[in-house]
């Protein structure tokens, strides 16, 4: 007779679960509902497409009439068509989009965040009437021109791109790089450095109606290949003052919505973390050597604790930052924080994933290779880890470090 204790079976294994502190229970059920959308629209319609598309430097644009049906855009924006909702809905999303991948999640940070929050936060009741519906339900896709060929993290003083008013027109004159969607996108939020007051104005540029403005891809990148970015050259490009932004007056305009979008960065940056780990996970589970997982191996297992602290910890640190920025309470430096913090654990997150699949950490086809390679871009975009550093050192020590 066989032993009872032989014939147990042994217990299904845990399924990877990146949400450890059941993040997800401090929605109300109506954005749970959305996420769970958003949830399903990513794995049905971009987990079986995203590599052979970030293998091709490609963006797939047959999935724009889907995520034109979630109704997700203008989220977190109140009126002017927008969907609405929390702050934390919208870090919830980028988070989930990255979790599947960081090049889809950016596009909708560059639109939703980026060119629909400058026109939300510094255009005029007439100017939101205008752009920000047809923008919400994704018939006019958006980007965001701040950084140049050679002034990245020095913009807000040594931006070179000039705007000269001429009567009713603006004459704008310059370049500037890696702006993402800009190839084929319809609007471009354009900042220059009018050359009457020296500060930094905003203008909404129709990319193809506007005579003068022209924009190349960006070849051959190694992260984030599924985001389109281009070089955009202006050569006296008119644009009428109505497409100025009005309210808008100097780099410190720029820098509100840079607060809002770098604290998004933060969600995508924990996404990206989450789907490397979940990858990673799984593998260990199911991968064996010297006859057992390596997931029952003491080492992995160090590795997959310290992946799993870094993700909690970015998690519940962008939660109290939703609440803060839903109180009005945000800084700069808080949001410095955010990004500095969680694109660090990320970039550490994803390295160590990467590690866990041995050989296969470097092949597309396994997923992980891809988050550790977008973690670096995110590590680097809306300023660099070094910058949002200045940013937070200035606030807590009172001296400013920029030189
Ligand atoms: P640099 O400013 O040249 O910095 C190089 C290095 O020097 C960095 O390590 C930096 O931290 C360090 N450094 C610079 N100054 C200091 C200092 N004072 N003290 C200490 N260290 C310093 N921009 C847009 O406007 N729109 C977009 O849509 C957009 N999308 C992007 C997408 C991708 C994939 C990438 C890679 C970039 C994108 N960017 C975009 C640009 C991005 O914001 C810049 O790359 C970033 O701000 C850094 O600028 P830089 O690349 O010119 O680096």
């Amino acid at each position: 007779m066989a032993s009872p204790v032989k014939d147990k079976k042994p217990a299904p294994l845990p399924a990877p679960n990146s949400d450890f502190y059941q993040l997800l229970e401090t929605l109300p059920a109506e954005e749970l509902e959305v996420l769970k959308q958003v949830r399903t629209f990513m794995e049905t319609k971009i987990a079986p497409i995203i590599t052979k598309y970030w293998v091709e430097d490609a963006f797939p644009f047959e999935i724009l009439p889907t995520l034109k049906e979630l109704n997700i855009g203008g989220v977190a924006m109140q009126g002017y068509g927008c969907r609405g909702g929390s702050a934390q809905l919208f870090g919830l999303i980028a988070m989930e989009m990255a979790r599947f991948d960081s090049s889809i999640a950016t596009f909708f940070g560059v639109h939703n965040g980026l060119a629909m929050g400058s026109i939300y936060l510094g255009g005029s009741e007439e100017q939101k009437q205008k752009w920000l519906p047809p923008m919400a339900r994704w018939e006019k896709i958006g980007c965001f021109g701040l950084t140049e060929p050679l002034v990245g993290s020095g913009t807000s003083g040594g931006m070179l791109t000039t705007a000269r008013r001429d009567g009713d027109t603006w004459i704008l004159n310059g370049q500037k790089k890696w702006i993402g969607n800009s190839p084929w996108c319809d609007i471009s939020i354009i900042w220059a450095r009018d050359l009457a007051d020296s500060q930094v104005k905003a203008f909404i540029v129709e990319n193809k109606a506007t005579r003068g403005f022209k924009v190349e891809k960006i070849q051959n990148k190694i992260a984030l290949k599924v985001v389109q970015n281009g070089l955009i050259t202006m050569e006296d490009c008119r644009i009428p003052e109505a497409n100025r932004l009005q309210q808008d007056q100097s780099f410190r305009d720029t820098a509100r919505v840079l607060k809002m979008t770098r604290f998004m960065v933060g969600w995508e940056a924990t996404g990206c973390a989450m789907g490397a780990y979940e990858n990673a996970l799984k593998y260990c589970q199911e991968r064996q050597q010297f006859g057992k997982p390596i997931a029952s191996f003491q080492m992995v297992q160090d590795l997959l604790s310290k992946m799993i602290a870094n993700i909690t910890a970015s998690q519940c640190l962008l939660v109290r930052m939703s609440q803060l920025q839903a109180e009005g309470k945000m800084t700069d430096a808080h949001a410095s924080l955010a990004k500095a913090f969680t694109t660090a654990k990320c970039r550490e997150t994803v390295a160590w994933a990467r590690e866990l699949l041995g050989g296969n950490g470097i092949a597309a086809d396994y997923n992980v290779g891809r988050f550790f390679a977008d973690a670096e871009a995110l590590y680097s975009y809306e300023g660099t880890f070094q910058i949002q550093n200045l940013i937070l050192g200035k606030a807590i020590t009172g001296f400013s470090a920029f030189v």
